[in-house]
């Protein structure tokens, strides 16, 4: 049926079809759990693209997924049998060193806003794996190692171009459509196709990082202390630390004066007797992708997370017992710290909610062999739910391997849900673009 309405040749992009060669490749997304058969992936390198490939979905009534860097982790940027708008192409970025700020086309990767921005000495805050995309990660929000120290990813967003489910293509920012404005700013996929963002960007200064391993009976106390120093540290320093059945390992990274970063970095390495690593000055670049392999694609994961007010032996104590019997050596209960500049915002002004939070969980099993699938999951769902017993109302959409119910609702809270149930009746009331962690429309 898809055919009859959509040519390749009425296309400036590509389109992968079931026979072709590369249609295994092409339909693959990170999550090697995620194994769907698109009827097309259509690499899309125009606006006039996304916007026949809109019209063609509304008229077939196929579903219609929008993949940026394929990081969904219940694979929401794919599905059997419908149209996949793969912006990947649309990866260009173009920084202005004078005015600091960057545009980003909806498809680029973290990684590639890094690279464009480094020449200069500028950043936009994002998150802490480089081949993350751009596209979902600032549409949930977007935290990482600067969040403390410069906001949110959306809050270094000045405007966005999105198509809607309408065909419209809309600036918007705070001087122009600025409900959407908001909604897109933590509302994830739901309004449309941001085929562009408008970051501002800051200067990075000098960065030092520090990375330390403790033994896990040194863990209880090693995080006490982490919490108090945490607490006391300056925005520029953001801490976060992972918790396999092995260990336990911190990292302080700290950027700004290269003068403060010792200071602030070093007493992380002595949150025990028994901590052993270093810390130095870092590449940003570098340290930014520290971590893409062992999150590299086509591995086994599940991940599910929250919002803590604080660190103390409550929590602390449920990490350390979940963290005993693992059906995989891979998985972690992560935790990095928030607050700072991200706290300083409104829950109001954006969609995002939870910037009251000092720290956000992940549980995230990790695996490769599909016999242990049953077993992975069915820890990840269970220390996730024990975790979610200390944590705060609210939560992240984007670190959420579930998708669906009442997990929106429940993310979002009921007051700012039906305001994105309003948003999304405006400019998407049949619900075209439904594979996010979807808003259901409602006037
Ligand atoms: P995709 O799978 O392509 O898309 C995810 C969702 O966003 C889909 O619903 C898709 O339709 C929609 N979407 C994507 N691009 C667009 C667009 N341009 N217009 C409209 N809709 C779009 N989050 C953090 O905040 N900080 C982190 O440090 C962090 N690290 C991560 C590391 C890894 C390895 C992974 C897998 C995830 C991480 N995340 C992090 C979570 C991440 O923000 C989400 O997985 C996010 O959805 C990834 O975006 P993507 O474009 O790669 O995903």
């Amino acid at each position: 049926m898809l055919l009859n309405f959509l040519k390749s040749k009425d296309l400036a992009g590509k389109m992968v079809l079931p026979n072709s060669p590369d249609y295994d490749r092409q339909r693959s997304v990170w999550n090697g759990l995620i194994d769907r058969r698109p009827a097309a992936i259509v690499q899309v390198s125009t606006t006039d693209d996304i916007l026949k490939l809109v019209v063609v979905a509304r008229r077939t009534g196929l579903p219609l997924a929008v993949r940026g860097g394929g990081h969904s982790l219940p694979g929401l940027s794919t599905c059997d049998d419908g149209v996949i708008i793969d912006l990947s192409s649309l990866n260009k970025i173009d920084v202005d060193p004078i005015a600091r700020t960057a545009m980003v086309e909806g498809g680029a990767l973290l990684g590639n806003v890094d690279a464009a921005g480094a020449p200069h000495g500028l950043v936009v805050p994002a998150g802490v794996v480089s081949h993350t995309g751009v596209g979902g990660l600032t549409l949930g929000g977007g935290m990482g190692w600067l969040s403390r120290r410069f906001g949110l990813t959306i809050d270094n967003l000045r405007s966005a171009e999105i198509i809607t489910a309408k065909g419209d293509v809309i600036h918007a920012s705070d001087d122009n459509e600025v409900e959407l404005f908001w909604g897109i700013r933590g509302g994830g996929g739901n309004f449309g196709v941001v085929t562009k963002f408008h970051f501002g960007m800051h200067e990075l200064g000098a960065v030092t990082t520090g990375t330390w391993e403790y033994g896990l009976p040194q863990s209880r106390s090693a995080l006490l202390r982490l919490a108090e120093f945490a607490k006391a540290a300056p925005r520029e320093l953001t801490t976060a630390f992972n918790m396999t059945d092995a260990r336990l390992s911190v990292t302080a990274f700290h950027s700004g004066l290269a003068s403060e970063g010792h200071k602030h970095v070093a007493p992380f390495g002595k949150l025990a007797d028994a901590g052993s690593g270093t810390h130095g000055p870092a590449d940003f670049k570098t340290f930014q992708s520290r971590s893409d392999d062992s999150a590299r694609w086509g591995r086994r994961y599940y991940a599910k997370g929250g919002y803590l007010a604080k660190l103390d032996g409550k929590v602390i104590d449920c990490m350390l017992s979940a963290i005993k019997n693992t059906p995989s050596s891979d998985c972690e209960i992560y935790v990095i710290q928030l607050g700072g500049a991200v706290s300083e915002i409104s829950d109001e002004a954006t969609a995002y909610t939870g910037r009251a939070a000092q720290y956000y969980w992940i549980v995230q099993p990790i695996w490769d062999d599909a016999d242990l699938d049953v077993e992975c999951l069915a820890w990840g769902r269970k220390i996730a739910a024990q975790m979610a017993s200390f944590s705060m109302e609210g939560n992240y959409v984007n670190e959420q391997a579930d998708f669906g119910g009442e997990l929106a609702l429940k993310a979002y809270g009921a007051q700012k849900f039906r305001r994105l149930q309003r948003l999304k009746a405006r400019f998407d009331p049949e619900n075209l673009f439904r594979l996010n962690q979807n808003i259901l429309p409602k006037a």
